[in-house]
């Protein structure tokens, strides 16, 4: 039996489900492995000590490379003084200064574990600034794993939702339509900077949207807050709108923010501050001083390399690979999303049978990437990771062409 077998089947006895949430790897069959021992630059290791290019990044929060030298440094530096004190070190001012210096729209910053208690703290500061209840978000949209916004309703009551409106992305007219529906009650618009919703495919943000829920937000006295979670400092260190000159007035980070170490941050423009501070916002590990280390070494190495750029290069690389692959082997292909945030479908391929084939023949060829979640990219990922991952993906191509002979 394999180790990641043994180690299914000890799970199934003492973890609910064996494994909980979208991390379950029983989602694909048997094809993925669930458990993971290493990580070395653009390279992952599963249990029973097979290696893969790593097109995933851990979900996104790896954007220098998995034991980048510099983060870990920073990291195990505090971490040897004593990580969780009585209150936070003063790294927690030198990175909330950090963020001030690099973000426009920033002037305070605050910070916690997860994506989900950054989006779920935004709103808060809203609704503390606006006293109105309601948020405008999506449809299809992930902002996290709290009751307001969960996907999965087990557990959730209707009462939970019932504040949460939504409308249709890069769709100004629907989401003046959600606003008019929810009347003198909007505290905050909720958006993220491209739509990352999972199994279909990606769509930039489109100008006249981003300016347009702007004006709408200010219109309405809301909040515009921008759920950064994701794309964070992949396409743009200073906000993944400021290319369209829309500044929100709060955004959430977390993911990339340290690198794989445990951290999130919520920013804000002055004009917010006095409620951020009325919230009653804590948590027993939030300020911990080695996430908040390896957050700073990771953003000055993003500042430094302009790593945004290092990020695009390795996807535009990718990109032009898989097209040029996937056309000689007589598939048409649609890949979307920013280039370092990337997703491939297969034309007409509504059931996805053809994206999920190739995706675990990459897989059997050391190329992790995900069949129905965009993927990301790193600094890490040289000219030389990602021909060793097209290799693997050339491999794929050739195998999903023989499974579906006559395409
Ligand atoms: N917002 C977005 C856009 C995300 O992609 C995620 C995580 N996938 C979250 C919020 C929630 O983050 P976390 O899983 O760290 O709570």
């Amino acid at each position: 039996m394999s180790l990641d077998a043994d180690l299914r089947a000890r799970a199934a006895k003492v973890i609910p489900g064996g494994m909980y949430g979208h991390l379950n790897a029983a989602l694909h069959g048997d094809t993925y492995p669930q458990f993971f021992v290493r990580g070395e630059g653009a390279r992952q290791w599963d249990a029973d000590g097979r290696e893969y290019v790593d097109l995933m990044c851990s979900w996104g929060p790896m954007i220098v490379g998995h034991r980048n030298p510099r983060v870990e440094e920073a990291a195990a530096r505090l971490q040897a003084r004593g990580d969780c004190l009585n209150g936070p070190g003063p790294i927690m001012v030198e990175l909330a200064e950090l963020l001030v210096d690099l973000i426009p729209a920033a002037d305070w910053a605050m910070f916690s574990k997860n994506g989900t208690d950054a989006t779920t703290q935004a709103l808060m500061v809203a609704r503390a600034a606006t006293g109105r209840t309601k948020v405008l978000i999506a449809h299809g949209a992930y902002h996290g794993a709290d009751p307001w916004c969960t996907p999965g309703l087990s557990g959730v009551t209707p009462n939970q939702r019932a504040d949460t409106a939504e409308f249709t992305y890069n769709d100004l007219q629907d989401a003046e339509r959600a606003a008019a529906e929810a009347g003198d009650d909007v505290a905050a618009i909720l958006v993220t900077p491209f739509k990352h919703d999972s199994f279909e495919d990606q769509a930039l943000a489109e100008a006249d949207f981003a300016r347009g829920v702007r004006a709408l937000a200010d219109r309405l006295g809301a909040a515009l807050v921008i759920d950064e979670v994701r794309a964070g400092f992949r396409l743009d260190l200073r906000g993944t709108w400021e290319p369209f000159g829309v500044r929100p007035d709060l955004s959430a980070w977390s993911k990339a923010i340290g690198n794989g170490h445990a951290i999130a941050a919520v920013t804000g423009g002055d004009a917010l501050k006095n409620a951020a501070q009325t919230l009653y916002s804590t948590g027993s590990f939030w300020f911990s001083s080695a996430a908040m280390g390896a957050a700073k070494a990771t953003i000055e190495i993003l500042r430094e390399s302009d790593g945004p750029a290092l990020i695009e290069r390795a996807g535009a690389r990718l990109r032009t690979g898989l097209y040029e692959q996937a056309k000689s082997h007589g598939f048409t292909i649609n890949q979307t999303g920013p280039v370092q945030i990337p997703w491939l479908s297969f034309d007409g391929d509504a059931t996805l049978e053809r994206g999920v084939f190739w995706a675990a023949a990459c897989l059997a060829e050391g190329v992790y990437v995900h069949p129905w979640h965009n993927w990301f990219l790193s600094t890490a990922h040289t000219d030389a990771e990602i021909d060793r991952a097209l290799e693997g993906t050339d491999a794929a191509f050739a195998a999903t062409a023989r499974r579906f002979s006559g395409v």
